[in-house]
């Protein structure tokens, strides 16, 4: 009987782990989705894991975000987190059929046959049966090999839906899958935000019928484009911040957009909007202020040795 003291933290340790868990799966907040080309409908708006500082960050950040509503996150093997994830996943109690997992191969996952073992990893490290959308995440070694691999994935259900990323880079290796391929991918990831509309990509993507997802959707948090006086007067007149009039640009443009972030109260803000719209005139505004300015500047030849470069989780 004395011991009892003892069992309080215990018993409400326990009893605030099942309220974190109603709460991840009683939170609705009403996402649009996109019906992609393969028929699936994958929610248009999702958090971002790049560049998170540690592991115990990342899976803090998915949870924050999964008690937000958020059911759409974004990884890669290459972020090496993809294993903090699995662990919030398998935390937060949503039922798998509730999120759409995306993740991303690396080069050195498709090189040398690696490719359909490296999915089985992927899916070890993500606790999950099945990716919702799996990307090939740069457009560098052997990618119509690995295309085909990822092809046998989905026969077996391992993976749902295929889609390209940074494919912008190289107009021969995005032909090479689109029109070659049996399965079409069905989203590009690129660089798009305000001061990149990406105009000659949206319609490249928009004839071939594949979705745009929009990365740097903040510009990876610049200032200026935070502070643009244009957005500033749009964001004042909703009560709405900067960011959120950015991330609700993305959404009416009919982009796929997956703002990361690691601050609690950035995942809070980014999903918050969903309760007002832009005016054509705001949207007209918005669209005013594209200058092509990418803030992702490494060359293609860059990018092909960051790849052979890169150290990667097992
Ligand atoms: P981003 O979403 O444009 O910006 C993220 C930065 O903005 C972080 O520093 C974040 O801060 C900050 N931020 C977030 N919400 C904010 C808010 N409401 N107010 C002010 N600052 C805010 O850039 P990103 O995360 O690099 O890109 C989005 C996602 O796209 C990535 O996370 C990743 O999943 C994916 N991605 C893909 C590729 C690819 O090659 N396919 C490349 C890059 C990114 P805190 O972290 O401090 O919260």
């Amino acid at each position: 009987m004395k011991n009892i003291k003892y069992c309080f933290p215990l018993i409400a340790l326990f009893l605030f782990n099942i309220i974190g868990q109603v709460n991840a799966q009683e939170k609705k907040v009403n996402i649009p989705t996109i019906k992609l080309n393969n028929g699936l409908e994958m929610p248009q708006f999702g958090l971002g894991t790049f560049n998170t500082p540690s592991n115990e960050v990342a899976k803090e950040a998915v949870l924050v975000a999964f008690r937000s509503g958020y059911r759409h996150v974004d990884t890669a093997h290459a972020y090496n987190n993809e294993s903090a994830i699995g662990e919030a996943i398998k935390e937060s109690g949503i039922p798998r059929e509730e999120l759409w997992i995306t993740s991303k191969l690396w080069p050195s996952d498709y090189a040398n046959g690696n490719t359909l073992e490296s999915i089985n990893k992927m899916l070890e490290r993500l606790q999950t049966d099945y990716i919702d959308l799996l990307y090939i995440h740069q457009p560098v070694g052997n990618y119509e090999e690995a295309w085909i691999e990822m092809e046998k994935a989905v026969a077996s259900g391992k993976v749902r839906s295929l889609g390209i990323s940074n494919f912008d880079a190289t107009d021969e290796g995005f032909h090479a899958i689109v029109d070659n391929m049996k399965i079409k991918p069905v989203a590009m990831q690129i660089e798009c935000h305000p001061y990149a509309q990406r105009k000659n990509v949206q319609e490249k993507l928009k004839s071939y019928g594949i979705a745009q997802e929009c990365w740097y959707p903040l510009g990876s948090g610049n200032k200026d484009l935070l502070a643009d006086p244009v957005i500033k007067k749009i964001a004042d007149s909703h009560g709405k911040t900067t960011a959120q009039i950015i991330i609700r640009w993305h959404i009416q443009e009919g982009f796929s957009v997956i703002p990361g972030a690691t601050n609690p109260d950035y995942i809070k803000e980014n999903i918050s909007i969903f309760d007002f719209a832009l005016s054509d005139d705001e949207m007209t505004a918005m669209r005013s202020l594209n200058k092509e300015k990418r803030f992702f500047n490494m060359t293609y030849e860059q990018v092909k040795e960051m790849a052979t470069n890169w150290v990667l989780e097992d």
